[in-house]
């Protein structure tokens, strides 16, 4: 073990030094991947040297998400503390299903789950578990939903037409959860937004009343804050009084944008999230924590139980359901999700954790400011979002994003909303200063000029 972490450091040496260097690596084409790298396996294996020149070349050029020129997707930069606990928890590797194999990590988990249901004054009996992502975070609220409003589902399988409720502006893994959960995609009610990209409360009420006159099961509302392109908040107090009107279990994905949770500042855009269902959000977004960190709470633990418990006497036979996580789990074998987002809370504190919430949206606001203040830009967005949208002169989002990737200029990409195409900035790193947000437009500045004078 001592030479390859030996090796490990020598490589990690090398990438912080290019990163700095050269933030954004030249992209090597698909087609092209495995004449560039040896990557196929063969019967025998290679030499130590052979093998530490070959993988220092694939990780020198992997896409570089940590550098201040990456702000391609909702996550980014990296945070020391954070990186070093899931260091550790490789080290350890931990599974997260039981205390007797998990021991204090188990402890974390739920110190964290805790303190989140504490935060967002949820009750007593609410908890939560760690799952593998937003998008699975989204898919145990669906169950968890699908087995309240009916909870002999569990057993007999779906015999209804059980209708969903999601904005229009809303993520994709509803389409993927509605069909893992034998809802049926054709279920899912996507709901009109506003001009700000928020779901319409009277576009969502009407659409239940009129899904039971049609003789549906209206059962579960996803409702987001901070959209995966504008980062919009739905109104959450609104919605989740319909939805308790006609007993639909409402659910808010904070994927993106649930962070607001730990700033005095901006937690007023979840106003209202202590009355919901369910409630998660990713530390691995504007948190900076590795991916993956995502965390589910609920309201009433009972919920988690009735929908993820099964037996298995070969592998819970110590300590309790409490302390065994892997009884309101999707998976069997867990992945220690836990300590590297603990890391950074317990060396930070949640005050730490909102001054890296509120940086970002000031980062947010210098952008803003600087399209505001330059006739080139268009701006889409507005203010309390870190998703920054915008267009530069007449040049097509689209065609400037995919060169700026192939010329290795910068990592961004675009959005659309409302028919529109625009370029959309995260500052969701908390890592960068104004410094780096403006390099950001006088690199995108630099780059237009050339492509300008190659079209002449
Ligand atoms: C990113 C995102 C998700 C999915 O999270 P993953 O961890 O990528 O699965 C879900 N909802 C929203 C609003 C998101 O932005």
């Amino acid at each position: 073990m001592q030479e390859d972490l030996r090796l490990f450091h020598q490589i990690a040496e090398k990438l912080f030094q290019e990163e700095e260097t050269e933030p954004v690596v030249k992209p090597i084409p698909a087609d092209q991947v495995y004449d560039e790298f040896n990557l196929h396996l063969n019967e025998e294996g290679i030499s130590q040297d052979e093998f530490a020149e070959l993988i220092e070349k694939v990780v020198l050029n992997t896409p570089r998400t940590s550098s201040k020129l990456f702000f391609n997707q909702l996550f980014g930069g990296r945070n020391s503390k954070a990186t070093l606990g899931e260091l550790l928890a490789v080290l350890l590797n931990t599974s997260m299903y039981t205390y007797k194999v998990g021991g204090p990590q188990v402890g974390i988990e739920k110190a964290i789950l805790q303190e989140v249901c504490k935060l967002i004054n949820y009750p007593e009996n609410a908890g939560g578990t760690f799952a593998p992502g937003g998008s699975m975070s989204n898919f145990m609220a669906l169950l968890m939903a699908r087995d309240v409003a009916d909870q002999h589902i569990k057993k007999e399988g779906i015999s209804k037409k059980m209708t969903l409720y999601t904005s229009a502006e809303s993520h994709y893994s509803t389409q993927k959860n509605a069909s893992f959960a034998g809802i049926g995609t054709q279920q899912i009610r996507k709901i009109a937004t506003d001009d700000l990209g928020k779901m319409i409360p009277a576009e969502f009420e009407k659409q239940v009343q009129q899904d039971i006159a049609d003789g549906y099961t209206p059962f579960f509302v996803n409702i987001t804050a901070g959209t995966t392109v504008l980062g919009a908040f739905d109104k959450i107090e609104a919605l989740d009084e319909i939805a308790k009107k006609y007993k639909i279990w409402s659910h808010v994905d904070g994927a993106y944008c649930g962070a607001v949770l730990f700033s005095e500042k901006y937690k007023h855009l979840i106003e209202g999230v202590e009355n919901v269902d369910s409630f998660s959000f990713n530390a691995h977004k504007m948190l900076n924590t590795p991916l993956s960190s995502s965390i589910i709470v609920t309201k009433n633990r009972f919920n988690l139980h009735h929908t993820f418990a099964c037996d298995a006497n070969y592998l819970y036979q110590t300590d309790g359901d409490d302390f065994n996580l892997g009884k309101t789990s999707l998976q069997c074998g867990r992945r220690n999700d836990a300590l590297k987002f603990w890391s950074l809370w317990k060396s930070v504190g949640t005050k730490g954790l909102e001054k890296m919430v509120d940086h970002q949206f000031d980062l947010a606001e210098t952008a803003r400011n600087y399209i505001k203040n330059n006739e080139d830009y268009t701006l889409y967005s507005y203010d309390e979002s870190v998703s920054v949208c915008f267009n530069y002169k007449d040049l097509d989002p689209k065609v400037l994003c995919n060169l700026l990737y192939e010329e290795a200029k910068l990592m961004i990409g675009y959005g659309n909303f409302k028919g529109r195409d625009f370029v959309r900035l995260v500052t969701v790193n908390s890592n960068n200063s104004d410094k780096e947000i403006v390099n950001f437009f006088k690199v995108l500045e630099k780059f237009a000029v050339q492509l300008e004078a190659q079209q002449v």
